[in-house]
C-alpha cells in the first residue's frame, strides 16, 4: 500500500479525452507527449544524429492495444497532441493509410514516424505494472535515449524511476488514506465531505474554490454532451464486431412509455449506453474513473439533473462523494482493468455512482460509505475480457448494469441504519485488491479468455 496521504486531484480522476480507453488511449498519448517534452531537454548534438523513434508495447497494451487505438494515440502524442484538446475525427484518421509517415519534431528538424516504428511485443517483459510502454530515440540502430512508462488506469501514467515520487510533500489540511481516516477528519473538524475535499483540492492544485466549482460544472457539461451525442448518433461502431448503437433506440422507447419503473430504468440505460457508445466510437468523454467505465457516472448525473432536477450545488456535492470513493480505490487497490479486471473499472464506477446518489439525496457519510461498499461488493471478481480488444462487448452494457446496481446500492444503503452495515468500504477495497492479485492475467484486459473467446460466435 502507498503510505502517503491521498493527494489526487478530482481533475486527474475525471479527465476529458478521446475514447475508447483511458489506460490504452489517454495514458499512452500522455506518455508519448511526455517523451517528446523530455526530448526537448536533451542536448541538440544528440538529437541531430537521431533517425527514428521506436515504441515497444508490453502486457495488456500489446494484447489489446490495436482494438483500443493505442498506436494512433502514440502517434498523436508524438505529434504534440494532448487528450483534452484532441479532435477525435483527426485521431481516428491517423494510421488509416499504413504507408503514411508523420513528422515528429526532434530538436530543430523532424523525423518520420510510421507504423513500422510501433512494436506490439508478444514476449514477456519484467515490469511492475501490466501496461508498459518504452520509447527509444535511435540513431543507426543504437539507442540514444529511452524512457519507460506505466499506464496505471484512468489515464494516469508513471515514469520508470519516479514511482516513488513523494506526494506527502504536499501539505494537505486534512490528510487521509482510508475511509476510516476520512470520517475521523470529518467528525474531528466538523466538516461536510464537500468542505474537506475542496480544502484538500485547493492545497493540491492551488486553485480557488470558485475556479474548482466552475471546473466541476465543466466536467459535468462534458459528460452530458457525450450523453446527448450518443442519444443522437445511430449506426455501427468502429471495429470488426460491427456492433450497432442502441442508445437512441432505448431513448425513443423510454419517451414513448408512460412514467413507470420501466421507463425510469430504460432512460437510465439509454443515458449510460449513449456515453459508452460515444467512448467506443473514439468520441470525447470523461474518465469516470476510466474511459471503459465512462458511461456510469455520466448516465447517473444526467438522470440526477434531468429527472431529479438537482441544482449545481447538489450535483457538485455528489461529485465530491464520487471522487472520494474513486480516490480510495485508486490509492488502496487499483482502477485499472489490467490490474483488477472489470471490478476495478465498472465496480469502482458503480461504487462512485452509488456514493454520488446518496450524497445528492442528503444522506450521512455513513450512508455514502455503505452505498459505495455495496457497489463494490457486488462486482467483486468481475473479469475484463473485451471481445476483439474493443471496448464494446461486454463494456457498453456493463456501464448500464453498473449504473442500475449503483441505484440499487443507494436504495439498500439508505434503508435502515448505515451503522448496521457489516462490511466497511476499506475492507471491501482490500478484498478487491486481493481478488485482483489472484485473478489470472487472462482475465485482465488481454482478451485471451472469457467472453473474448466467444468472438467467433458473434
Ligand atoms: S470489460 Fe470492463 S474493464 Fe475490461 S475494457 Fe471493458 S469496461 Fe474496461
Amino acid at each position: 500500500m502507498n503510505n502517503s496521504p491521498i493527494s489526487t486531484s478530482i481533475f486527474d480522476l475525471f479527465k476529458v479525452g478521446p475514447g475508447p480507453s483511458s489506460s490504452h488511449t489517454i495514458g499512452p498519448m500522455k506518455a508519448a507527449f511526455d517523451f517528446l517534452e523530455r526530448l526537448k531537454k536533451r542536448p541538440e548534438a544528440t538529437l541531430q544524429t537521431a533517425d527514428s523513434v521506436h515504441i515497444q508495447l508490453y502486457g495488456s497494451l500489446s494484447a489489446t492495444g490495436k482494438g483500443h487505438g493505442t498506436d494512433r494515440a502514440i502517434v498523436a502524442g508524438l505529434l504534440g497532441w494532448q487528450p483534452e484538446s484532441t479532435d477525435p475525427t483527426a485521431l481516428l484518421a491517423l494510421l488509416k493509410e499504413p504507408a503514411k509517415t508523420y513528422p515528429v519534431q526532434i530538436g530543430n528538424r523532424t523525423i518520420p514516424l510510421g507504423v513500422e516504428h510501433i512494436h506490439f511485443e508478444r514476449k514477456k517483459y519484467e515490469s511492475p505494472y501490466a501496461n508498459t510502454v518504452v520509447f527509444k530515440l535511435v540513431s543507426a540502430g543504437e539507442t540514444l535515449f529511452e524512457q519507460e512508462y506505466y499506464s496505471i488506469g484512468g489515464g494516469f501514467i508513471i515514469r520508470k524511476g519516479e514511482e516513488a515520487a513523494d506526494p506527502s510533500a504536499i501539505q494537505l489540511p486534512y490528510p487521509y488514506q482510508t475511509m476510516k481516516e476520512l470520517k475521523t477528519r470529518l467528525y474531528d473538524h466538523q466538516l461536510t465531505l464537500e468542505q474537506l475535499m475542496l480544502a484538500n483540492e485547493t492545497a493540491v492544485t492551488g486553485r480557488s474554490a470558485k475556479e474548482i466549482d466552475q471546473r466541476i460544472d465543466l466536467l459535468l457539461d462534458f459528460m452530458h454532451k457525450a450523453v446527448r451525442r450518443g442519444l443522437r448518433h445511430t449506426g455501427t461502431l468502429p471495429g470488426s464486431i460491427k456492433l450497432r448503437r442502441k442508445a437512441p433506440v432505448l431513448f425513443q422507447q423510454a419517451r414513448g412509455l408512460a412514467q413507470s419503473s420501466d421507463s425510469f430504468l430504460i432512460f437510465l440505460n439509454a443515458y449510460c449506453l449513449a456515453a459508452s457508445e460515444e467512448n467506443a466510437a473514439g468520441g470525447i468523454v470523461v474518465t469516470a474513473p476510466t474511459s471503459g467505465a465512462s458511461g456510469v457516472i455520466p448516465g447517473l448525473t444526467y438522470l440526477a439533473k434531468h429527472h431529479f432536477h438537482y441544482d449545481k450545488t447538489t450535483l457538485r456535492a455528489g461529485m465530491w462523494a464520487a471522487a472520494a470513493v474513486g480516490f480510495l480505490v485508486k490509492h488502496n487497490a487499483s482502477i485499472s482493468g489490467a490490474e483488477m479486471g472489470c471490478m476495478g473499472e465498472i465496480g469502482t464506477a458503480s461504487a462512485m455512482g452509488a456514493a454520488f446518489l446518496t450524497q445528492c439525496a442528503g444522506h450521512s457519510i455513513g450512508a455514502v460509505e455503505a452505498a459505495a461498499e455495496i457497489g463494490i461488493e457486488h462486482h467483486l471478481g468481475m473479469t475484463c475480457d473485451p471481445i476483439g480488444g474493443y471496448v464494446q462487448i461486454p463494456c457498453i452494457e456493463r456501464n448500464a448494469m453498473g449504473a442500475v446496481k449503483a441505484y440499487n446500492a443507494f436504495l439498500l444503503a439508505t434503508a435502515g441504519t448505515p451503522a448496521n452495515q457489516k462490511i466497511s468500504l476499506d475492507a471491501v477495497i482490500k478484498v478487491m485488491k486481493a481478488t485482483g492479485r489472484d485473478m489470472s492475467t487472462k482475465y485482465k484486459e488481454t482478451s485471451e479468455a472469457g467472453l473474448a473467446l466467444s468472438a467467433t460466435e458473434c
